[in-house]
């Protein structure tokens, strides 16, 4: 299924939320506005109500012991047109003013004009209910006053207008609040989509084999930006990937060529009759099959690392004979170099695969002894705390080049590749060295300077 774009997602979504904050709020709005509406002319109604009784029981002079009818006859009159309708009685309740009896006609119009217009206008029905007001002339009660009014209440078309313009209020703010949703959701969207799109069109580049790739600078967010230096990171790893396959390939055909030409050759002179096949000569041949054995086993080891068949058999043993075991492997060498050899280690046992430790060792130091001149130093420092047991190999040879210290531990990386291959090297045994110790938990790490020596440090928790 195709899936939507990022800027349709982004201002759609964007809308959406606004449409029902709009819809939410003109909801309650409407809701709460008319409710409070209807009370108040509710509460109104009843106070003008009292106000005309108040007014009525005025027009009675109690000297005379009369009623101002004309005054009452203006007043009931006025009061029809806001819907009220008034009869005023004596004590005896003689009738001495009726709206109805007055203006019957125009009583029943008003009426109906209201009852209409309130059903119309608040779709609701109601009805006209009559309120007896007793009326008093200082302590003296002087008669009543009936007034009928509409029920719950009667408001005319410009108090309902009040409230549909409110209504059309928050319609155009929703109407443009969702309007500038979209456009806001649209330039996020292209601010967010803009740095991805260069990252995709980036990561494409790199699977067709273009690892030439750069930072964005531009990316836009902290996250983006991220993402890009992490699409860089990849890049380079993969171009150095590539470059160390290819310098692989050629290396090992290198290497496989030089020893099976010699071999050959020496054969050939042998099988013809015209070398005699004495054992300095054999020794060579054997030398030069055990060089081409050694690049093999070294192939294998990464095989197996890379297929992941790292198993570890731990077990706690004691460092110190490890050491000096695998240090006797390199007596020989040692002593042609007139190298001098440091063990420092206290009775401390560790708990590791004491096989992988020991090619881990060994690994460490054949590179110390390859790599150190006639007269030079190494110094091998076993320690542990509670926490780690830490494993450090010191030399004073001939260092490596800042630029290729970061490359060391990575397969088949040999520093200067001229040297490495008088001296037999395939740049494996430090990638070895770092897939043990990182199977163990734990890290490796070099310092070097050139001409001064190195220093391996493998830690391991414990
Ligand atoms: P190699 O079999 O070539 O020694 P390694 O993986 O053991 O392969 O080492 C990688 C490269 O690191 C070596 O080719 C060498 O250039 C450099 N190197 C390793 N150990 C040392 C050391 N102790 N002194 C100087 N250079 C070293």
């Amino acid at each position: 299924m195709k899936k939507r774009n990022l800027s349709t997602q982004l201002s759609s979504g964007f809308a959406a939320i606004v449409f029902i904050v709009i819809a939410l709020i003109s909801v309650s709005a409407n809701l709460l506005i008319r409710s409070r509406f209807e009370a108040y002319m509710e509460s109104e109604q009843i106070r003008l109500a009292g106000e005309l009784a108040d007014e009525l029981a005025n027009q009675y002079d109690a000297e005379a012991a009369s009623w101002n009818t004309d005054y009452i006859h203006g007043m009931g009159m006025y009061a029809v047109n806001d819907g009220y309708f008034i009869k005023v009685l004596d004590i005896q309740k003689n009738v001495i003013w009726d709206i109805e009896q007055h203006d019957m006609a125009c009583c029943k119009e008003v009426m109906n004009k209201i009852s209409s217009d309130m059903e119309r206008l608040r779709n609701a029905n109601g009805s006209f209910v009559s309120h007896e007001y007793p009326m008093y002339h200082g302590q003296t009660l002087i008669g009543y006053a009936e007034i009928m009014y509409y029920t719950p209440y009667y408001a005319n078309e410009n108090a309902f207008s009040f409230l549909y313009s409110l209504n059309i209020i928050l319609v155009v703010i929703g109407i443009v609040s969702i309007v500038g949703a979209v456009i806001t959701g649209l330039i996020f969207a292209r601010r967010i989509t803009s740095p991805v799109s260069r990252v995709i069109s980036r990561t494409r580049r790199i699977a067709g084999g273009d690892y030439s790739t750069a930072d964005d600078n531009n990316a836009g967010s902290a996250e983006m930006q991220e993402l890009s230096q992490a699409v860089t990171a990849m890049a380079q790893t993969l171009d150095r990937q590539e470059k160390l396959r290819a310098r692989l390939t050629g290396d090992v055909a290198h290497e496989l060529r030089t020893p099976l030409t010699n071999i050959a050759s020496h054969l050939e002179m042998m099988c013809e009759g015209i070398w005699e096949p004495t054992p300095e000569r054999l020794t060579g041949c054997y030398e030069e099959i055990q060089r081409i054995s050694g690049l093999v086993d070294d192939m294998e080891k990464l095989h197996r690392i890379d297929a992941d068949q790292l198993v570890l058999h731990k077990s706690s043993f004691v460092v110190r004979p490890l050491l000096e075991n695998t240090a006797a492997m390199f007596e020989r060498e040692i002593a042609d170099k007139n190298i001098t050899l440091e063990i420092n280690c206290d009775d401390i046992s560790v708990n590791a695969d004491h096989d992988r430790i020991a090619q881990v060792v060994t690994n460490l130091l054949s590179n110390a002894v390859k790599y150190t001149e006639n007269s030079g130093h190494i110094t091998v420092t076993a320690e542990r705390d509670d926490s780690s047991f830490r494993l450090t190999v010191r030399d004073t040879g001939i260092g490596i080049t800042p630029e290729d210290l970061p490359h060391v531990f990575e397969r088949f990386y040999r520093a200067d590749r001229s040297r490495n291959r008088r001296t037999g090297g395939s740049g494996v045994g430090l990638a070895v060295v770092k897939a043990i110790i990182n199977a163990h938990g734990g890290s490796v790490c070099v310092q070097s300077e050139i001409g001064k020596g190195s220093v391996f440090i493998a830690e391991i928790p414990q």
